[in-house]
């Protein structure tokens, strides 16, 4: 019928390629390293905790900003592994999940017309993000195969315009990190020219190579900077949706009266169990880091014996491969055939690039799977080079 409708201005119109792939992959009986989630459970304790919670009765609505307990372990999250400080009762506010933070970030910040900085490829929500709020989008290439980007590029997407740089590491798809210098020139640049900025750490503690480091901790931009991280890739929990955002009292009030407005409130019975969650042994972080840096070693080992040529993530669920090292041209093509081929869904990264043809030949496979799983996936696969 051709009915004009705001939908249409967000990317992946009807649903995102990550719920297409997994649509997909259950319909076929693929394996599916498409969307990023674990195929186990985060630590028994806290699962228990929101079973006690739940037979708590801890099933109203919780206070709009979240729990006490659960924003004082945000803080003190934020103390312990990064030396940052905030108060829990005007500087933490609990979201549904990273993805309403973000959103709510970009309708609380961005008149129509603004412009926000990102680095490509991005994640996806973002331009969606950005199309709701009505806001513009600069973007500063990740030049493959290091992911590193131009300074010069970063100046210049800056205008008068931009409302705030919006920075994802550890990177959703690159598996990059941001290093120490580029953050303290990201730092500068806002500081320089007065810029908020908004970061997505959900992978924060899912890194294997290298630090992670706040941008919130660089000098001027504690506060200038939103940090919106999530338990769900923390705690292998991502169901759950429990996420947040810190920062300086007011931007965090802005980012409150938005999501009171999405959500309202979100996961009364796993607000206590994430708190639990935060407040375990640095052990338990590490325990998990180290299973997933295995599994990231498995699925890259077996991808390379296929025959892909890889690009080895530094941190994250992801691993990004070039189909052109096995005879393929087309992501997308790829990625929509790969099912009935032989019984594996992946993601084409083309959906996290505004430059279709840097992104074309890519695709992102997660390795958050089990090891017999990553094993299956990756004899089915051997049959697109046998
Ligand atoms: N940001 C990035 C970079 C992600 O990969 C994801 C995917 N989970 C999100 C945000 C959304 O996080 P959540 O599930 O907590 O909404
Ligand atoms: N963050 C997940 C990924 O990149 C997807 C979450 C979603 O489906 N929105 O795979």
């Amino acid at each position: 019928m051709g009915r004009r409708h705001v939908a249409s201005r967000l990317h992946g119109f009807g649903s995102t390629i990550f719920a297409e792939m997994s649509a997909l992959a259950a319909a076929t009986g693929a394996i599916n390293l498409g969307q990023g989630f674990p195929d186990t459970d985060g630590p028994a304790a806290i699962a228990e905790a929101a079973v006690e919670a739940i037979r708590a009765g801890d099933n109203q609505y919780p206070p709009g900003i979240g729990i006490g307990p659960l924003r004082e372990a945000i803080a003190a999250h934020q103390r312990r592994f990064y030396g940052l400080t905030f108060d829990p009762d005007t500087e933490v506010l609990v979201t549904a999940g990273a993805t309403e933070a973000l959103a709510a970030a970009f309708l609380a910040l961005c008149e129509p017309g603004d412009e926000v900085v990102t680095f490509e490829p991005w994640y996806d929500a973002y331009t969606a993000d950005a199309a709701l709020a009505g806001a513009a989008r600069k973007t500063v290439p990740l030049r493959a195969p290091t992911y590193d980007f131009d300074p010069a590029a970063l100046r210049a997407a800056i205008t008068v315009r931009t409302r705030f740089v919006l920075l994802n590491t550890p990177h959703n798809p690159t598996g990059k990190v941001f290093a120490r210098d580029e953050l303290a020139l990201i730092a500068e640049l806002c500081v320089e020219h007065d810029l908020l900025a908004v970061t997505d750490e959900v992978y924060e503690h899912l890194v294997f190579d290298g630090v992670h480091l706040p941008l919130a901790g660089f000098p001027g931009m504690a506060e200038r900077t939103l940090t919106i991280s999530s338990a769900g890739k923390t705690f292998s929990f991502t169901g759950w949706k429990v996420g947040w955002v810190v920062g300086p009292a007011d931007l965090v009030t802005a980012v409150r009266t938005a999501k009171q407005w999405l959500t309202f409130v979100n996961g009364a019975p796993f607000q206590p169990a994430v708190a639990l969650g935060l407040g375990l042994d640095d052990a338990v972080y590490e325990a998990l880091a180290v299973d997933l840096r295995e599994k990231r070693d498995h699925l890259c080992e077996g991808l390379e014996r296929v025959g892909f040529e890889i690009r080895r993530p530094a941190a994250t669920y992801f691993v990004t491969v070039d189909v052109r090292s096995i005879g393929e041209e087309d992501g997308v093509r790829f990625c929509r055939s790969l099912p009935e081929r032989c019984g594996v869904a992946a993601v084409p990264s083309t959906v996290f690039y505004d430059d279709q043809l840097a992104g074309r030949s890519l695709v992102r496979f997660a390795f958050c799977k089990r090891h017999e799983v990553l094993d299956e996936a990756i004899t089915r696969l051997k049959v697109l080079t046998a």
